[in-house]
């Protein structure tokens, strides 16, 4: 019911930022190729996005806005082995719930359709164009939770939250084009060839770009992949670690000590470095059911993947300072 999707929309819907990584990971789970983003002040005002996706079709559009609706997930076996980004069917629900959302979804084959819901309620329900894939548009979020609205911060700040999270996307997904416009202007752009050096190139800049090394290395559980700041390009901060692990973007503090460690005789005293690493695995041996956020995993096998990640970054390193 309405009271407690605004409930469930508090835990998945912090701020503008949250709208657009629930978004971002639905266009993701749907194939695209090519993924727009167009915000008006921050996102405040409104927050669109466009993808080349899968789309829905007709007969399942209201569907996707009832909480715990998701198509992703057919028995509890699943949840063992999750693939896809989204899994708790919540988000749409949470979305629409706490702002004025306009649908505009075509699977391709057929008509598309254009369904309006405001504050968890379904105003109408149109025909659209055919040309495949998804568009939504969220204006003015938390319209009607003004506590919600109050906590907000600043255009300034709610803009570098947002900006984190489309990097965090870019940066796990390269094969994927994305485009992000701020009141009609382009701010950020991935070429989405699957070069993920380049995706670095467009967050860090090219100095950066130039000063990574790339991490390769495969056992029998894991893939792990990716680059490597060198140390004389450290910061003195832990923002620059990024962890992907089956494409989805998380927090990991022993995945993080595993690099630090295997950092540690080239890290001065108070440098952290720049990492962005990839580790492919079976989903059987991560659980990614932990927090709604979806950011927090567990993994079943710790202690060996702690192992393998230090000792790669090790390796890694020492290959070039020998
Ligand atoms: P979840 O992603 O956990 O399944 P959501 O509330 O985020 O839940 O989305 C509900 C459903 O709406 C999805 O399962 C999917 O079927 C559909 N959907 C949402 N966004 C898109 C999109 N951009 N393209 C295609 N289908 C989408
Ligand atoms: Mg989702």
């Amino acid at each position: 019911d309405e009271l407690s999707n605004k409930i469930a929309a508090g835990e998945v819907v912090e701020r503008p930022a949250s709208v657009i990584k629930e978004l971002l990971e639905n266009s993701i789970d749907a194939h695209s190729q090519w993924i727009k983003i167009e915000l008006e002040e921050a996102g405040l005002r409104s927050i669109k996005v466009i993808d080349d996706g899968d789309g829905i079709s007709p007969d399942d559009c209201e569907k996707a806005f009832f909480r715990h609706a998701t198509s992703k997930i057919i028995d509890e076996f699943d949840l063992f082995r999750v693939k896809t980004l989204g899994f708790r069917g919540e988000a749409l629900a949470s979305i629409s719930s706490v702002s004025q959302l306009t649908l505009r979804t075509s699977t391709g084959d057929q008509a598309g359709t254009e369904l309006v819901v405001h504050g968890g309620e379904i105003k109408g329900r149109d025909k659209h164009t055919k040309r495949k894939g998804t568009e939504i548009t969220v204006e003015h979020l938390f319209y009607n939770t003004p506590a919600r609205l109050k906590y907000l911060k600043t255009i300034h700040t709610e803009l570098g939250h947002i900006t984190e999270t489309i990097n965090k996307m870019a940066l796990s997904h390269p094969d994927v084009r994305f485009e992000c416009y701020h009141n009609g202007k382009r701010i950020f752009y991935t070429p989405g060839n699957g070069n993920l050096l380049q995706v670095i190139q467009q967050i860090y800049g090219k100095k950066i770009a130039q000063n990574m090394l790339k991490i390769e290395n495969n056992s029998l559980d894991y893939n792990i992949s990716g680059y490597i700041g060198k140390p004389e390009i450290t910061r003195s901060n832990r923002n620059f670690i990024s962890l992907i692990v089956n494409g989805r973007f998380i927090k990991n503090p022993a995945i993080n000590k595993a690099i630090f460690d295997g950092y540690h005789t080239f890290l001065p005293i108070g440098r952290y470095p720049i990492v962005v690493l990839q580790i492919d695995m079976d989903p059987y041996l991560v659980d990614v059911n932990v927090h709604p956020a979806k950011t927090e995993v567990r993994f079943s096998k710790e202690k060996e993947l702690f192992d393998i990640v230090k000792n790669t970054v090790y390796q890694t390193l020492h290959r070039q300072t020998l």
